[in-house]
């Protein structure tokens, strides 16, 4: 019988994938409970849309669950109905990235090794407190769950609060404070004009979102720079040669990647390449950059690096770019003043970048699509909450996420090193920087399960 117990808390792709590794690498003493809210397990808010034009950002064939089988989404495509056909897509549906991890956790759970090893269990964990054993989880405020060690894979937040929108606002029926609510742009009619607050990848889902539903009235689309995702390339750019040394230096490197791109550019090759490499190196080059550097970055360069590094498949592109030519989505560059309501209208007023003229715009809808929330101090869910007000947690210095070490354990308040509370995915953000896509969270996923059964096998002994 096992003895021990993991509870890994949130079943989207990081949840799902670590309770997968754990299973591998612990004991046949250990137990995993994978616990969800939402009772879906092995989806996550970004696999979760029901739309099948929200497509990945990333090539079917970088989404592979496994590092070492590069693969392996690519063949389970392949053996879906039509799958050939979507597999050479490139850029799939993202709902059928969410049918793969569930289908990857239902074989785990018909595995006979891993009987009575894995439960899946519906429910809110609202808290989490140490015991005098361990840790207790409070589960929607009725039921009491005790474990060993428990790992945060609590994902994606809704967008934090627009600066500039007063408070009274927030809790008009105007306004929608997450966009992949499913009532985000219901019943909304289809002339009506509607405002999107942000212009990156999840305005684009707006916007995709507002076409598909037919809509013809205007989309706004407002943010302090106004900068739109650039496309992913037709076919994969070819590599170029190896290159020199990173900089150490936030300058130096900024310096570099702009030069390399204009001489990929220059021998009518393509930057994108040269943002693509760095990928295995970003998290390296995060951690050597001071923290005034960090803190530069993502003053000034953050809008510059996310719109060329996550990009939009070439199908979505077409369709934004055609909403843009024909006048029905403008985009706004500029900060929030205020918002008047009027007879069901919302009237924002803006200051323009560059000379700072007051603009105002009219919508039957506000949606913040401003990207996920990760200022911790400001999300309210209680188990956030709890575990900082406990002094359990606290954000990292950049308000990325939470403070955790290299092995993603929890640090307390005074920056001690938890030995029981662990965070992967989005929530690491702060330490990594590059967190959030799947690629990156598949090996974050094995080393901390590895780090993990050695410490059960610590506890064990
Ligand atoms: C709209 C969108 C599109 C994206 N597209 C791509 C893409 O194409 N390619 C790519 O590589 N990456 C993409 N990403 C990045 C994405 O963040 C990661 O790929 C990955 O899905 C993150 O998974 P996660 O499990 O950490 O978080 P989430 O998917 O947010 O899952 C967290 C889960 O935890 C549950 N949960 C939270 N708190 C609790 C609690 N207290 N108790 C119980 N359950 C809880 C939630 O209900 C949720 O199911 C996208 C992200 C978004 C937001």
């Amino acid at each position: 019988m096992p003895h021990l117990t993991i509870a890994v808390i949130g079943a989207g792709f990081s949840g799902t994938l670590m309770a997968l590794h754990l299973l591998r690498r612990c004991s046949p003493g250990t137990q995993v409970i994978l616990l969800e809210r939402n009772g879906q397990f092995g989806r996550g808010q970004a696999y979760a849309t029901g739309n099948p034009n929200h497509l990945l950002n990333v090539p079917a064939a970088r989404m592979s669950a496994f590092h070492d089988r590069p693969e392996d989404f690519l063949h389970w495509l392949q053996r879906q109905p039509d799958g050939e056909a979507l597999a050479a897509q490139g850029f799939v549906p993202r709902r059928l990235f969410g049918a793969y991890v569930r289908a990857l956790l239902h074989e785990e759970v018909m595995r006979p090794a891993t009987e009575c090893r894995l439960e899946l269990l519906r429910g809110d964990v609202l808290g989490l407190a140490k015991s005098e054993t361990g840790l207790t989880l409070a589960l929607d405020g009725e039921r009491w769950l005790a474990a060993d060690l428990a790992v945060l894979a609590i994902g994606n937040f809704p967008p934090e609060a627009p600066p500039g929108l007063p408070r009274r606002f927030l809790e008009s029926p105007l306004y929608r404070p997450d966009p992949w609510a499913p009532e985000a742009f219901a019943g909304l009619p289809p002339a009506a004009p509607v405002l999107l607050i942000g212009t990156g990848l999840t305005m684009v889902d707006g916007v995709v979102s507002l076409l598909d539903q037919g809509h013809r009235g205007p989309i706004h689309a407002l943010s302090r720079r106004g900068l739109l995702p650039r496309r992913h390339a037709p076919a994969p750019p070819q590599p170029r040669p190896a290159t020199p040394p990173l900089p150490p230096s936030l300058l130096g490197l900024a310096r570099s990647l702009r030069a390399e791109a204009r001489r990929a550019e220059a021998e009518g090759g393509d930057w994108r390449p040269v943002v693509d490499r760095l990928r295995p190196f970003t998290q390296d080059v995060w951690q050597s950059l001071s923290a005034e550097d960090k803190a530069r970055f993502l003053r000034h360069l953050r809008p510059w690096w996310d719109v060329h590094r996550h990009r939009m498949a070439g199908s979505v592109a077409d369709r934004v770019e055609a909403a843009r030519a024909s006048g029905q989505l403008r985009l706004h560059t500029g900060r929030i003043r205020g918002v008047e309501e009027m007879e069901g209208v919302a009237e924002l007023c803006f200051a323009r970048r560059g000379d700072g003229a007051l603009q105002s715009l009219r919508a039957a809808r506000v949606v913040n699509c401003a990207g996920p929330g990760a200022d911790y101090d400001r999300i309210e869910h209680p188990l956030v909450r709890g575990l900082l007000q406990a002094g359990l947690a606290r954000p990292d210095p950049l308000r990325l996420g939470l403070d955790v070490t290299a092995n993603c354990a929890l640090r307390d308040r005074q920056g001690g090193i938890s030995r029981r509370l662990f965070a992967i995915g989005p929530v690491t953000k702060g330490a990594f920087w590059e967190m959030t896509a799947v690629p990156d969270i598949r090996r974050q996923c094995e080393v901390v399960a590895e780090h993990l059964a050695g410490i059960m096998k610590a506890m064990s002994a």
